[in-house]
């Protein structure tokens, strides 16, 4: 039996409060006193500290993350100089002929802003393929060795990026990109333990639930380490999957789904994508770019694909999430979703990141009872969103405040590798919003919606409601009594301990 004892903490605002917890459910709450325990109870000593339901990540890629901390880490490189030195260091550690992957370079910090291209690198490459990823995933820059190897020279199109003399400049963008890292060789049994870094991470940041996104390349690979992992009780925390659409017929084949080894696992849903990134410019837009007066982004798929595709993944019962930034791409998104929701949206299909969302599309998301996720980190990431957009656009990035309040059922993710996974960044993030569109900012208890009884209920979950008996044993406690507290101090809070059904999952203050 696991037994385990929250004491003197604050809850929903009332101090020294005390929480304990038999067989992953809360059995019984009391105020004022400390509760007389069974001595093999486990005791978390939180005085001072305040509990809340635990935090959910609704939008997060581990398998990535567990990727990006064993590829070349190119966050923060401040020019090519520093990529190089950065992609050397990687370079030296491979044999011959292996591919070097690297994911985090954004053009928006290097002097200029201009894209590198495959000339950049080449000279300090001449024996390895190398993929680099930007930070958003949606292009990545290939060495002249890579595209040799991989035959793309002849290939053509809007995803493959060409220099004034016509040859490819080693930006490859989109599907195209897809099709680049489903033929890089597979590096199988790597993914159980990229999915364990990427829990510790998680858990350490408070975390007990990630909407985790499979990828469409390594999709097989990945299902097999979350069952692997789940049947051997080795996961920590729970996890809602979303897998990509060319793996609906291999799960429904294997039986996959509604078969939970260990428990922690359930397969949710399909995600998709309609376009790309704002950083990369290739989020589809109504308006062009304001900083490139030709572009209006990519639309992955033709109106009519979209809402074929998202009539198959609601006929099968999935939920469907679409990846949509632009207003363009959100509209596509929720015009194919409207067309399975009615006006209730029984499978509460959403649109992820939903950036760009004038009130034209919030009516038309809300008629139609479709979600969102929404990734708070990126309103402080995206400081070049002016330039992009202009003033009278960038009034409808990341409307958090109206979504909420005009009532789309909003969670917040991280969209981990792309922003750290922590959820109490995401609420400050939501709160502050670094200064920008400030009437958008949410309060402390309308953050706190977006990582717990949003999140829950966007993970087809019932929202828990108020800490009392009977109910699920998930807590996120964190070290300081966030009541009354000033926006701007949350960032500095810190994770006390992780509680996942009854059991600590992380923490620095269990005796
Ligand atoms: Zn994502």
């Amino acid at each position: 039996m696991t037994r385990l004892l929250i004491e003197g903490c604050t809850i929903g605002g009332r101090p020294d409060c005390s929480i304990y917890c038999e067989e992953g459910i809360v059995a019984r709450v009391t105020e004022g006193t400390t509760q007389t325990v069974p001595p093999d109870a486990e005791v978390i000593e939180a005085r001072g500290g305040a509990v809340f339901f635990g935090f959910v990540d609704s939008h997060c890629h581990p398998f990535e993350y567990g990727w990006l901390k064993r590829s070349v880490d190119l966050r923060g490189t401040a020019n090519i100089t520093a990529l190089r030195l950065r992609l050397m260091a990687g370079v030296q550690r491979a044999h011959p002929g292996e591919w070097v992957t690297g994911m985090g370079w954004d053009q928006e910090s290097f002097p200029g802003g201009a894209m590198p291209d495959r000339a950049d690198i080449d000279d300090i490459t001449p024996a390895n393929p190398v993929v680099l990823s930007r930070i958003c995933g949606h292009i990545a820059l290939l060495n002249s060795r890579a595209i040799g190897v991989l035959g793309l020279e002849a290939n053509a199109g809007v995803e493959y990026e060409r220099d004034q003399a016509g040859a490819l400049s080693g930006i490859v963008k989109e599907k195209a990109l897809d099709n680049v890292f489903a033929s890089l060789p597979r590096q199988g049994q790597r993914s159980a333990a990229d999915l364990q870094s990427a829990e510790a991470e998680a858990s350490r940041l408070g975390l007990t639930c990630l909407h985790c996104i499979l990828s469409p390349e390594g999709y097989r690979e990945e299902l097999a380490a979350l069952a692997a992992l789940d049947s051997a009780g080795s996961l920590s925390l729970r996890y809602r999957v979303y897998i990509p659409p060319n793996a609906i017929d291999f799960v429904e084949s294997e039986g996959l789904r509604g078969k939970p080894a260990g428990g922690k696992v359930r397969i949710n849903g399909v995600k998709i994508y309609a376009d790309g990134s704002l950083g990369a410019r290739t989020a589809a837009l109504r308006d062009p770019y304001s900083d490139e007066p030709t572009n209006c982004g990519i639309l992955r798929y033709k109106d009519e694909e979209l809402r074929q595709l998202v009539e198959r993944v609601d006929s099968r019962g999935y939920q469907a999430i679409i990846h949509a930034i632009g207003d363009r791409a959100v509209e596509q998104a929720a015009e194919a979703l409207g067309r399975v929701t009615g006006t209730q949206n029984p499978r509460r299909h959403r649109v992820e990141h939903a950036s760009l969302l004038p009130r034209d599309l919030r009516t038309k998301m809300l008629n139609h009872g479709i979600r969102a996720t929404v990734q708070p980190m990126f309103i402080t990431s995206d400081t070049w969103a002016v330039d992009r957009l202009g003033e009278e656009r960038v009034r409808d990035l990341y409307p958090i405040h109206s979504m909420l309040s005009e009532g789309i059922v909003a969670s917040g993710g991280s969209d981990s590798p792309v922003e750290s996974m922590s959820p109490i960044l995401g609420m400050w993030a939501s709160m502050t919003r670094g200064g920008s569109t400030p009437q958008e900012s949410l309060t402390f208890e309308q953050a706190l919606t977006l990582y717990t009884s949003n999140a829950e209920s966007n993970g087809l979950e019932e929202p828990s409601g108020s800490v009392k008996e009977g109910v699920p044993a998930n807590f996120t406690v964190l070290d300081s009594d966030t009541s009354g507290m000033h926006p701007a101090l949350f960032r500095k809070v810190g994770v006390m301990a992780t509680v996942v059904g009854g059991v600590v999952v992380h923490s620095y203050g269990a005796g």
